[in-house]
């Protein structure tokens, strides 16, 4: 295949459509810059670094306009981490969770695995549908993705009304920072920060409820073995402290603390929405009109603002888009390795601009006309 240049005046300001680690804007790393030499290389006991993490859980509050009593947890490992703290220490006995993807279904395996629990309930649906929850007698945790990031489909966050006391825990990993919701209809909200949040990977942050700390405290007093990098209890105690039980990475709280900031100070989690939406809607619209592409999730309803999935036909290969656009510096645009799609996979992420987006429709319709 002869090499395709698509001329600069066509390529994006920033080629990064990845869905994580995703684009970092230039002002997070300006900011990790200006707060040298008080931060990076310090002890993360001392208040440089704690005050860093309180600004990050107070600004998170403040965007998800946390209810009274709600509280924002940080700890090491990454919401894969979370899916092994939830099952040493939220799950009580049984578990329902809905996988309509590879990361809804990663949560269910966990909990499927430990002989301590009941098996799970779990409920699939093909990839680029999606299954509902249903309240079931015994079921102690309702789990599912606010958006899978395998396959572009996105759910509503509400409240599963089963059992007196049983929580509703949502990954938000690729949701959190660009979708709107209403934390009242949770009791865990967690997440990694390398998607809407623009910063790299390893911690996961979670905005939690009074019933899901209460759980979390009742478990760890129990005679259930918990170790201390999966314990919950742990995560709310240090996270009260603003710190973690172990040494966390300190530039990716920095970058996170510059992006909650700028979401907040452009309207919060209603423009951040909005944002996301607009660029989501930039490449649906263009998939619709295409003749040769769809999208992906055929019921509108349950297309992703944030990740978009687009299918070709099979006249197309759609892994030559991918790569003629990466040899361009248009990068991350290919589907998720396991779900094997002739398929692009594109992050509508709130740092990426919906001018960008729109650029990108005009730089893979350079490629097609000349594959
Ligand atoms: C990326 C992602 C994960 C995994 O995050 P890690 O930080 O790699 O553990 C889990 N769930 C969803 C929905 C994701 O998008």
């Amino acid at each position: 295949m002869a090499e395709i240049t698509i001329p600069a005046h066509l390529l994006p300001n920033d080629g990064r459509f990845g869905c994580g680690p995703s684009k970092v804007r230039g002002e997070q790393l300006d900011f990790l810059a200006s707060i040298q030499p008080r931060v990076l290389g310090t002890s993360h006991r001392q208040a440089p670094v704690k005050d860093l993490v309180g600004s990050v859980r107070a600004g998170l509050a403040e965007l998800f306009r946390a209810p009274e009593g709600y509280e924002i947890l940080l700890a090491n490992g990454g919401a894969t981490s979370f899916w092994d703290s939830a099952v040493h220490s939220l799950i009580e006995t049984r578990s329902q969770h809905l996988a309509f993807g590879e990361f809804g279904a990663k949560f269910g395996t966990a909990a499927s695995r430990a002989p301590w629990l009941e098996a799970p309930d779990i409920r699939e649906a093909p990839a680029g549908s999606r299954s509902e929850a249903e309240a079931v007698a015994g079921v102690d945790v309702y789990a599912y993705p606010h958006n899978e990031t395998s396959t572009g489909v996105m759910a509503e966050v509400r409240r599963v009304h089963g059992d007196p006391g049983a929580l509703t825990v949502v990954d938000a990993t690729s949701g959190a920072g660009g979708l709107d919701f209403d934390a009242s209809e949770i009791d865990a909200y967690y997440f990694s920060p390398q998607k809407n949040f623009a910063s790299d990977g390893g911690l996961w942050f979670a905005l939690v409820s009074p019933a899901a700390i209460e759980r979390i405290e009742r478990i760890a007093a129990s005679d259930r073995y918990i170790p201390d990098t999966l314990s919950l209890a742990g995560a709310v105690t240090n996270s009260r402290l603003n710190q973690t039980l172990n040494t966390p990475a300190l530039a990716t709280i920095a970058l996170m603390d510059e992006q909650v900031r700028w979401i907040n100070g452009q309207g919060g989690l209603s423009w951040a929405a909005a944002r996301t939406a607009e660029s989501a809607a930039v490449l649906y619209d263009w998939a619709e009109r295409s003749t040769v592409a769809t999208p992906f999730v055929e019921n509108p309803a349950h297309r992703s603002n944030v990740v978009v999935t687009i299918d070709f036909d099979e006249s197309i290969d759609a892994s030559a888009i991918s790569k003629a656009l990466r040899a361009n510096g248009v990068v991350d645009t290919e589907p998720y390795r396991k779900l094997g799609r002739n398929q692009l996979r594109i992050a509508t992420f709130t740092a990426i601009d919906p001018d960008d987006v729109r650029t990108l429709t005009g730089c893979i319709d350079y490629v097609l006309e000349r594959l």
